[in-house]
């Protein structure tokens, strides 16, 4: 299993111990980053492995790897030598591990650190993208067979996140790191086995103004108490929410509180994905359990699925996908029954007969929105920015339709017992958008914005001032996700489980 690092980034050495201290129980070993030192405090580096008292590297990162040292290379090549000088017997008071670039090609060093047992990482960083033939580079960093080879790439798409893990199943006979930095690469971090990865790199932000060591990095509570990085083995379920750019949900926390409250041996995290086809052809290499599918590939999902809910059939997008044991997807979609479920219990009805209801956008979960309106008896106008989105929607149902124009607005007056929200305007971080500017709340609407981060977005603000009930899109959420449990576990999900779990 792979070693939890600590990146320490802190100007002092004293700092660096009171963080090694308090999140010490979380990790297997530290890396000194003493480019971030202060030209003072380099002087003490030495001694840094006894003080530290866990296996330890030696890293002088380079402005242009990402780092802050910037003086030059004789000078990081004299620190590089004072951290390795005066070797101890007692090999735990010297660096466990030297970091040193591919690049670097000082045999001196080199030498010195194989003579007092301390083990090569031989890095390689890319801070702006991915590399082609990273095969072959894993292949070629090594100079010896004892290095272990360190690579750290910037992934703009899940596709070139993908290459990486392929990598490392045609490097299996080499040991290594390999990193995806930034958003796309949290999987990398998370499921460092499956990357073929000895360590993975954590840090801290914040805490006594040390800085992130790298992109993408997350601190080793997360890593160990929200993901349990350290039950993650060969037979642990991995599921995941894929949509772009994912900086709004709570699917993660939902699911993982939930196996960690059940034990189950399964992980869920976010892939964040710009097309479904590569989200796709990543979960069959990776052999995902299921996933989450949302904003904006509910209805591109469709396509790649060889079994269909009949709601995924009706509405024509799905947010929930199975691995079935061929490989294959079976879809199914639960937006619909959270809502219904969930705004009928607000109102208080069975259904929404005799309900005349405007639906904001014409996108995937306002598709399922517009079926459950209709199974359920009610009337609805869709209005969308895209109008003909609307239309195509509008028609499949005989409801009426418009764009979010005052022609559109207007029209809401004939069908304002019930407003409903769908769109993404509104949600994090651009909370200050409403797409409903131009329509003046009467205040006897029930107002319901499907968005749940933030609780009350400007919409619902500007509907709760005028007097209408509001409703936004959590109780929605929970009552989705717990139905996906379903799909995803094969089982109900446990009621009394629900009062355990914060979000
Ligand atoms: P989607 O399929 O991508 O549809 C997005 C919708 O938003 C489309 O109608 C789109 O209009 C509209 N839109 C996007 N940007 C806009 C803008 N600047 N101005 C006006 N309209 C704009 O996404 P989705 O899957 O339906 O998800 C929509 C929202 O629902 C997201 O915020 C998602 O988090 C939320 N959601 C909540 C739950 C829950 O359980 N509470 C469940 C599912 C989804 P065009 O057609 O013109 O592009």
């Amino acid at each position: 299993m792979a070693k939890i690092c600590l990146c320490l980034t802190g100007k002092t050495l004293e700092r660096d111990l009171q963080i090694l201290k308090k999140y010490r129980r979380y990790i297997d070993m530290v890396e000194l980053r003493v480019d971030c030192l202060t030209p003072d405090e380099r002087f003490f580096i030495r001694k840094f492995p006894e003080m530290a008292g866990l296996p330890s590297i030696l890293t002088i990162r380079r402005d242009i790897d990402g780092g802050m040292f910037s003086e030059g290379e004789w000078a990081r090549i004299s620190l590089l030598s004072r951290g390795l000088a005066f070797a101890e017997a007692d090999r735990r008071h010297n660096f466990a591990y030297i970091d040193l670039e591919e690049d670097l090609d000082i045999p001196g060093i080199e030498e010195a650190a194989r003579t007092f047992g301390t083990r090569i990482i031989r890095s390689y960083h890319n801070i702006n993208g991915s590399d082609v033939d990273l095969t072959g580079k894993i292949q070629r960093m090594r100079r010896v067979g004892d290095e272990i080879v360190k690579l750290a790439v910037t992934p703009h798409s899940l596709e070139e996140v993908h290459a990486v893990m392929r990598a490392a199943q045609e490097t299996t006979d080499i040991e290594k790191t390999l990193i995806c930095m930034g958003d796309f690469g949290l999987c990398s971090r998370i499921l460092a086995d499956k990357f073929g990865s000895q360590i993975t790199y954590t840090s801290v932000k914040g805490e006594y103004g040390m800085p992130k060591a790298a992109p993408g990095q997350i601190d080793p509570v997360t890593l160990t108490d929200f993901y349990r990085f350290r039950t993650i083995n060969d037979q642990t379920r991995v599921f995941g929410i894929t949509g772009y750019p994912l900086k709004a949900t709570f699917s993660p926390a939902f699911f993982n509180a939930v196996f960690n409250l059940e034990k189950t041996n399964a992980v869920y995290m976010a892939f964040p994905s710009v097309s479904a086809v590569s989200f796709i052809r990543f979960a069959r290499d990776l052999e995902l359990s299921g996933a989450s599918v949302t904003i904006p590939h509910k209805e591109a999902i469709v396509s790649f699925l060889a079994e269909k809910s009949p709601a995924v059939r009706s509405v024509g997008a799905c947010n929930t996908i199975v691995r079935n044991e061929d490989g294959s997807w079976k879809g199914f979609n639960t937006d619909m029954q959270g809502f219904s479920d969930s705004l009928l219990h607000f109102i208080g009805k069975k259904n929404f007969s005799g309900k005349k209801i405007s639906i904001i956008g014409a996108g995937g979960v306002a598709r399922a929105i517009a079926a459950e309106i209709f199974h359920l008896k009610g009337k609805a106008l869709v209005l969308n920015r895209t109008p003909l989105r609307a239309r195509d929607l509008a028609e499949s149902f005989g409801f009426r339709w418009g764009g979010l124009d005052t022609a559109g607005i207007a029209l809401i007056d004939k069908y304002n017992d019930i407003i409903i929200q769908t769109t993404s305007v509104g949600m994090e971080p651009d909370i200050s958008a409403d797409p409903l500017d131009l329509y003046k709340f009467s205040g006897k609407e029930v107002v319901m914005d499907v968005i749940y981060k933030p609780a009350e977005t400007a919409l619902l603000r500007r509907a709760s001032r005028a007097g209408c009930r509001i409703l936004n899109g959590y109780d929605m959420f929970v009552r989705q996700a717990q139905a996906q449990y379903k799909f995803f576990m094969g089982k109900e999900f446990p009621a009394d489980l629900m009062s355990k779990i914060e979000l």
